[in-house]
């Protein structure tokens, strides 16, 4: 299993932000942005654009509802979608609030949260989903 399904599935831990059975989505543990969150499929396929075009549909349509939530807990010009995976062969949408587009500069210096800020802003983003 790679590091993603294992996340997936609490074999290792995550700060959980929303999921159902086929999707998941979690903060990302070097964040640009308080809210900075994961969106992964449960089954495992490296590469977002080898997904079948159904299954790229309804995890477009999850990640939405993420960025709404997202949106609600962290009020923002917009939530950017951004899809890399270079780093990590599980597909994956970042999904970052951003009031700028220098808001999205992946080389910029992470923001460094204590536990507790991850918890809170996790609850945040879980307690803004489905509403
Ligand atoms: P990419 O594959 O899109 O280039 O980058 C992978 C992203 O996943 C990075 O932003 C990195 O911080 C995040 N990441 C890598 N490993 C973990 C992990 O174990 N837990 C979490 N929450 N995020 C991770």
């Amino acid at each position: 299993m790679d590091i993603f399904s294992k996340i997936a599935v609490g074999e290792i831990p995550s700060y959980k932000c929303a999921e159902n059975n086929k999707f998941y989505a979690f903060l990302d543990i070097n964040p640009l942005a308080k809210g900075h969150t994961l969106v992964i499929p449960r089954r495992e396929v490296d590469y977002i654009f080898d997904m079948e075009d159904d299954e790229l549909a309804e995890f477009e349509v999850f990640a939405k509802q993420v960025a709404q939530a997202i949106r609600r807990a962290f009020p923002c010009r917009k939530v950017a979608q951004v899809v890399l995976g270079l780093e990590v062969a599980h597909a994956h949408i970042h999904l970052i609030p951003i009031d700028s587009e220098a808001d999205v500069d992946f080389h910029k210096t992470k923001l460094k949260l204590s536990e507790a800020e991850f918890q809170e802003i996790s609850a945040k983003i879980r307690s803004e989903f489905g509403k």
